[in-house]
């Protein structure tokens, strides 16, 4: 038996990063990049307004007020995206849309508030300092700059910043193809007709979306009877994936064939089981170097040692630096009691209760009790060596997913989604 420790970090070990795929710059959303972006040109490529007015010398309207306006000749009109024609001269200025550019001669851009239009001409009532309302040629980025970094997570910004400097499409990191195969004698899909002595595999969907979530693509190998042979010819087919998951019979029963069929097939074991709970009876080797997981049948058991263990994988695996879900402190709201020797990830709620987090479990923690899950948005982590954490002591949380950002918003009044 290994600890949570030392099971990740002999499974991360094992994991190879992939390679990388071109994609568009939508489909780059949520990818990580494999190259450095580098700026072709400024931009904005040239002086630009950003007001409409007037692009004049901030000379020739220097001392205007409303007591006193100056009158220039209008000599040209220019909407964005027009690149002007004329140079402004002494006593001259152009009528100018925000983001046009600015025209030679001009230094300075009057608002159309602090002027008035007259038959030819404009009169302006303000003076204004030079180079006012004026965005720089390069302001945003300068031509060479590096402007997303190899490694970095692509979010809108990153989309909209690639799509700036004229990037359609751009390399990430692969996304793996994770093979999934159920195992159970008892179990049927949830399209056959649902028997009292059989029950539903709802791991195969649990670690589907655990998988999608990821950003991974999930390979469904199906059901596999309590059979080695069954079992050996389903899994030879997740030979051909990135990664193979297969649930179930990895404990010590008769019917736990999982570990025997794997080995047949050349399963280089790393270890077997992990100090926790739920999901101790986990299974973790390489198969011809190929990570291959031998996850635990109960239903929370799979999906508390997937989110421990598979999602860092398949993180990594995806080129991503940062592989944990967040941990924030919260203060325990009633008594955890536990026997020592496991470290024990408890389904709980967070919620913010003025500046502070507070967690409370969310009922029956059994390891085939998923509806405990349906209602967690965190796990508490309840250390190997405690038997008892009182109320009122502060614990560290695992948050799982974004409900928590729903939790705490409804701590704060008056942000509510129509
Ligand atoms: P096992 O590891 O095969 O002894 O399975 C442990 C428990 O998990 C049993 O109660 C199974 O019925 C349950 N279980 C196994 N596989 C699944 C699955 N795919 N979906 C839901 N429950 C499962
Ligand atoms: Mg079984």
């Amino acid at each position: 038996m290994v600890s949570v420790e030392e099971a990740l970090n002999r499974i991360l070990a094992r994991i190879q990063v992939l390679g990388l795929e071109k994609v568009d710059i939508i489909g780059s959303l949520g990818r990580v990049i494999g190259e450095d972006i580098l700026a072709p040109r400024d931009i904005p490529p040239l002086d630009n307004s950003a007001m409409d007015g007037y692009a004049v010398r901030a000379t020739d309207i220097k001392g205007a007020s409303r007591e006193s306006p100056i009158s220039l000749k209008v000599i040209e009109e220019l909407p964005a995206g027009i690149l002007p024609q004329m140079s402004v001269t002494k006593g001259e200025a152009v009528r100018i849309m925000t983001g046009a550019p600015l025209p030679k001669g001009a230094d300075t851009v009057v608002m159309v508030e602090d002027t008035e239009k007259t038959g030819e001409g404009v009169r302006v009532f303000q003076e204004v300092p030079r180079g006012e309302h004026i965005r720089r040629a390069g302001e945003d980025v300068k031509k060479g700059d590096r402007v997303i970094s190899k490694g970095s997570v692509i979010r809108a910004a990153e989309v909209g910043m690639l799509a700036s400097v004229g990037r359609a499409f751009v390399s990430v990191h692969q996304r793996p193809v994770v093979a999934i195969l159920c195992t159970g004698d008892e179990l049927v899909d949830v399209d056959e007709g649902i028997a009292d002595h059989k029950i539903v595999s709802s791991n195969s969907y649990t670690l589907a979306a655990q998988v999608m979530e990821c950003g991974a693509l999930p390979l469904q190998l199906g059901i596999a009877k309590d059979d080695p042979t069954e079992i050996e010819q389903m899994l030879r087919q997740g030979l051909r994936t990135d990664i193979i998951l297969s649930s179930a019979g990895v404990s010590v029963g008769d019917y736990d064939l999982v570990k025997d069929v794997l080995g047949g097939i050349g399963f280089q074991m790393e270890f077997w089981r992990v100090a926790m709970r739920p999901g101790q009876p986990l299974a973790f080797g390489t198969i011809g170097g190929k990570p291959t997981f031998g996850l635990p049948g109960n239903p929370v058991s799979s999906m508390v040692s997937f989110e421990q263990f598979v999602r860092p994988s398949l993180l990594k695996m995806m080129g991503h630096k940062n592989l944990f879900r967040p941990i924030v402190e919260a203060v325990l709201k009633e008594e955890i009691i536990k026997k020592p020797g496991n470290r024990h990830f408890v389904r709980a709620r967070v919620s913010l209760e003025e500046d502070r987090y507070v967690v409370t479990t969310t009922g029956p923690q059994g390891s085939g009790i998923l509806n405990s899950m349906v209602d967690a948005n965190g796990l508490i982590i309840a250390p190997e060596d405690r038997t008892q954490i009182k109320a009122g002591e502060k614990v560290r949380v695992q948050i799982l997913d974004r409900s928590f950002e729903s939790a705490i918003l409804e701590n704060h009044q008056g942000v509510e989604a129509t």
